[in-house]
């Protein structure tokens, strides 16, 4: 039943169906006799709109004084009605109510009553006023995150709760749970579905589970509908749903309290058909309100039994009603979510009863599996614990750069390992071998059972004595005594029933399929349930891992791989490292891999990098790993030693710089190349002041060069650096138009002048030319030009900060400054140029660098060692060979058109800022005053995460996405990026 919309029967879970009349506020009752009956009977005057609803026609009164109303005009039993009165009533009298949510109120007519007979063309109805609460209801959510189902867990036990204080309601429903047979007997005539054989074997197993556990669980009076059409939200702070309130007590009945979570929970999973939709909810639930063993257990068969009676029982609404659209609709989203029910998989109770703090797999099974495994014997002759392990994992050596998706590498690396005798693949793997590109959702890579990799033919033996249950194609699965061992891969020799002994022959390793990603293998896993389609690898992991135990002592073998949960990785960082030093996200995966544009973590899972600017040629590019292998075997030493590499490397970037920059130093990080950038230009002026902008990122280090006394021939030269920052031109946050450059040159013109008549004017100004701490801004055409003029003018120099944006990232440009048609005098670079490995370069005038050498002895011991060279000459070489700042080009301007395409169509999103493959796109709150949507920001990198895409904010205030990848990007990774983002953007945010 629903007060809101005329839609809800569609979709909504049974309980509309059923007590279908007419579409409300259509027919018999218009809007006018609405207006009329409220001025009348409860003197409100006011306007009416018909809303939806199906046993009740509903109107909501907006009345002349503001306040709102629902006039609810419903065929039901008066008696029921007041009883749902009553309830809502007290609640709202009581003063915790539903723990903060808002519960309609009855409004009294002016006689005195809350139910007021009418009689329309000869029909009886009984109309109430009820008060309007504001919001939308939670089926405009179309994210349900995991917070917000818990929440919605924990709403269904506070209503639970708030009900139980308002004492004894004598209310009852057709929906109780406790009934569902009888509904079901009475629906089973009427539907001609082929599927009702199904929801009725489904409906008679599950109770037949529940039937020993009906005595232990509890009874109270349920709401018995808290679905996504009756719980109301409010978008709260940074665009998060928050409940607001519940509303339709219609289906109120004294039933299993564990009712009230079972019907809320088939609701949310019909929309979101995922294991972690219950586990949420029941969570949210459970910690609230904690549910005893029984009832722990019998949530899933009775969310079995309520799906099986939603969907029969609107399959009998329709029938009786075949021109009932509504119904018509509603009967195929029923079966729907009886199906998603049916079909869910066997991790589904081990899940529900860990939320609920309870071993997922009782302990009776674990015993009983354990006994079972003992007397085990080898499946395939000759395999025993001294037999070779592979490693597929994401740490493989044996499957490294992208071989993990070539069949016949992977062939060769077993074969290697196993010299050519058996091989053995290990349980509890994460396998890279599973994880593809970059799909939202989590690979099924974790490995459940232990393969024998041996030749097609060999033969296969039982582990343990037992009955063959199944024997089908390529798969026997044995019955062990509280054990099922599942036998895939091989040409089955066995039959159904049959009893074998330890060891006995059951068929052999068949031949794999031409495509198939592994070479010939048996695979053999346990379970401690009797599942029909038990999937041999999983994507949630430790409750796979506990319903399908380790089989390798069964095998004699130790095959388990090892664990390490990326919390416990989380824990000893923040142990032993430095605060400041943070790390992205809230909970982050544990990242052990990388390859061209994907990240992997250690479950297998690729994510695509779309911040990793360090990576310019793409994760663990194999000409970089070769040039730095290949030097690190000849030579690594401090750079005072005389080798090829380090002019090599310096004469590659002096070819890629303008004249007149003629020299190069070498250093290890930005932050170091933009220190001694700053130490030039202050002992080639002799003053000790730089210009900035605000808001700028040049890197960490501190003054540590006016320090080092030790080194310094002529102590006493330019003092402590002062910094003197000038605005950063910003032409869309300052609603500035295209006459932004004087007023952006004068302010630094200004800061010059000061310099100078406070001392004796700046040593130098430096700026990212292509500013990307602000998420790449472009500058105002001219405004390097002009104030490059200015500064020298005065006597300073310019340095171009070209950490982030240099090597080609802008598609059309090599450096950001040739973007503003000017030479610096110094240009700093980093990031890049090694690829991940520290390289970094100064790159200025000798006339600068001979200065600076006249009263300083300046060295890194390995800025510019022999590898860091080789490394830094790799990169260049293969950038060019890869031809890619023609792909940041092509495809950063396809990129920047799908991100247009998003500022188009959510207002959230500002600007795209940034040319090539750097990109930024802010997000504001108003698009109008600009208020930076930073919370929010956040909160969509959380969820992109979740859907396998790594984006992080940057900006002045934290709400800009930066989009810079490693440049071998692709076109599919720009649209996988951008459609990832529309749906965040569309659905919501964690
Ligand atoms: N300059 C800019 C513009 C940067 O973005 C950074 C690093 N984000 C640095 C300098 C410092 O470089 P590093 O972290 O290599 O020291």
């Amino acid at each position: 039943m629903t007060e809101r919309t005329s839609n809800a029967a569609a979709s909504d879970h049974g309980t509309t169906s059923v007590r279908v009349a007419e579409p409300a506020g259509s027919g018999r009752f218009s809007s006018a006799w609405a207006e009329g009956f409220a001025r009348q009977a409860f003197a409100i005057e006011g306007s009416a709109e018909a809303l939806g609803g199906y046993v009740d026609h509903n109107f909501r009164i907006a009345a002349d004084d503001g306040r709102q109303y629902v006039l609810k005009l419903s065929a039901e039993d008066i008696q029921r009605l007041e009883i749902q009165n009553l309830a809502m009533r007290e609640l709202n009298a009581s003063p915790q109510g539903i723990e903060g949510a808002e519960i309609p109120r009855p409004i009294p007519a002016v006689d005195g009553r809350d139910v007021i007979e009418v009689e329309k063309d000869g029909e009886q109805y009984a109309a109430r006023m009820l008060s309007f609460i504001e919001g939308v209801p939670l089926r405009q959510v179309r994210y349900l995150s995991p917070p917000l189902l818990r929440k919605l867990g924990a709403l269904a036990a506070n209503t639970v709760k708030a009900l139980a204080r308002v004492g004894d309601l004598d209310a009852a429903s057709e929906w109780d749970i406790r009934e569902a047979r009888s509904m079901m007997e009475a629906a089973l005539p009427h539907v001609t579905d082929e599927r009702r054989h199904d929801a009725e074997r489904v409906l008679r197993t599950a109770e037949s589970e529940v039937a020993p556990l009906r005595a232990s669980l509890r009874e109270a009076v349920i709401h018995g509908d808290l679905t996504d059409e009756n719980v109301i939200i409010e978008w709260g702070e940074y665009g998060r749903p928050r409940v607001r309130g519940v509303i339709d007590f219609a289906d109120m009945c004294r039933s299993w309290l564990v009712g009230e979570l079972v019907a809320m929970a088939v609701s949310y999973f019909g929309r979101v058909p995922e294991i972690s939709t219950l586990v949420e909810i029941v969570r949210g639930f459970h910690l609230s309100l904690p549910l005893r063993d029984e009832e722990v257990d019998a949530i899933l068969p009775l969310i079995r039994m309520r799906a099986a009676v939603c969907a029969l029982e609107t399959a009998k609404c329709a029938a009786l009603d075949p021109r009932n659209q509504h119904l018509a609709a509603a009967a195929p989203f029923e079966w729907g979510i009886f199906e998603a029910v049916r079909d869910v998989a066997p991790i589904a109770g081990p899940a529900i009863r860990q939320a609920c703090g309870r071993e997922p797999v009782p302990a009776l099974q674990r015993a009983l599996a354990a006994r079972a495994r003992a007397g085990a014997a080898p499946i395939v002759d000759g395999v025993d614990a001294n037999t070779p392990l592979v490693d597929l994992s994401p740490r493989s050596e044996s499957v490294a750069e992208g071989a993990w998706r070539d069949p016949s590498a992977i062939s060769q690396a077993i074969a290697r390992i196993g010299n050519g005798g058996p091989v053995v693949g290990r349980y509890g793997e994460h396998r890279i071998i599973h994880a593809a590109g970059s799909e939202a959702d989590p690979p099924a890579a974790l490995h459940l059972g232990v393969d024998i990799f041996a030749e097609p033919g060999t033969e296969v033996r039982t582990p343990l004595a037992g009955t063959v249950a199944r024997s089908r194609d390529a798969e026997v699965v044995l019955g062990c005594g509280g054990l099922f061992v599942h036998v895939r891969g091989i040409a089955p020799r066995v039959s159904p029933g049959q009893q074998v002994e330890v060891g006995s022959a059951i068929g052999t390793i068949h031949t794999p399929a031409p495509l198939a990603l592994l070479p010939a293998h048996v695979h053999v896993q346990c379970s401690t349930e009797d599942v029909d389609a038990l999937p041999g690898v999983a994507s949630a992991g430790e409750l796979w891992l506990s319903l399908c135990p380790d089989p390798s002592p069964l095998l004699g073998l130790s095959a388990e791989a090892p664990k390490e949960d990326p919390r416990t990785v989380l824990e000893r960082r923040r142990d032993a490292v430095a605060s400041p030093q943070k790390h992205y996200y809230v909970s982050p995966p544990e990242i052990v891999r990388g390859w061209r544009q994907l990240l992997y973590d250690s479950h297998a899972r690729a994510y695509l990098d779309v911040v990793n600017n360090v990576a310019v040629l793409g994760h663990s590019h194999p000409k970089v790993t070769e040039a730095a292998a290949r030097q690190f075997r000849q030579l690594n030493t401090n750079t005072r030693f005389l080798y090829r590499s380090m002019a090599r490397f310096a004469d590659a970037l002096l070819e890629v710089v303008p004249d007149p920059l003629d020299v190069v130093f070498l250093v290890n990080s930005g932050s170091e190349a933009n220190d001694l950038a700053l130490q030039l230009a202050r002992h080639a002026t002799g003053r000790s002041e730089i210009l900035a902008f605000e808001g700028a990122y040049h890197g960490w280090t501190g003054d540590t060069a006016e320090l080092s006394s030790r080194v310094r021939t002529s102590p006493g030269g330019p003092s402590a650096l002062r910094a003197r920052t000038v605005p950063q031109p910003n032409p869309f946050r300052d609603r500035l138009g295209p006459d932004a450059l004087p007023s952006y040159t004068a302010r630094v013109h200004d800061a010059i002048a000061a310099s100078r008549a406070e001392g004796g004017g700046p040593a130098g100004f430096i700026c990212e030319p292509f500013v990307g701490a602000a998420g790449g801004v472009e500058l105002p055409q001219g405004y390097l030009e002009d104030v490059y003029s200015a500064v020298r003018a005065a006597g300073g120099l310019c340095i171009a900060d070209e950490v982030q944006t240099g090597y080609g990232r802008l598609g059309e440009h090599f450096w950001a400054f040739e973007q503003q048609g000017c030479v610096p005098d110094v240009i700093t670079v980093a990031k890049c140029c090694g690829n991940g490995h520290p390289v970094a370069a100064v790159i200025t005038r000798r006339a600068i660098a001979d200065e600076f050498g006249a009263d300083t002895s300046w060295f890194s011991s390995v800025g510019g060692a022999p590898v860091s060279c080789e490394v830094g000459l790799a990169v260049l070489k293969t950038f060019r060979a890869e031809g890619l700042q023609e792909n940041a080009r092509t495809v950063g301007e396809y990129f920047k058109a799908r991100l247009d395409e998003l500022v188009e169509s959510h207002s959230l999103c500002g600007a795209v800022h940034g040319m090539g493959l750097y990109l930024g796109l802010e997000l504001v709150r108003d698009r109008e005053t600009l208020e930076p949507a930073a919370e929010e920001a956040l909160a969509i990198c959380e969820r992109m995460l979740s859907l396998g895409v790594i984006v992080q904010p940057t900006g002045h205030f934290d709400n800009v996405l930066k989009l810079k990848p490693p440049l071998v990007f692709t076109r599919q990774d720009a649209d996988v990026v951008a459609d990832r983002l529309d749906r965040v953007f569309s659905e919501g945010w964690l």
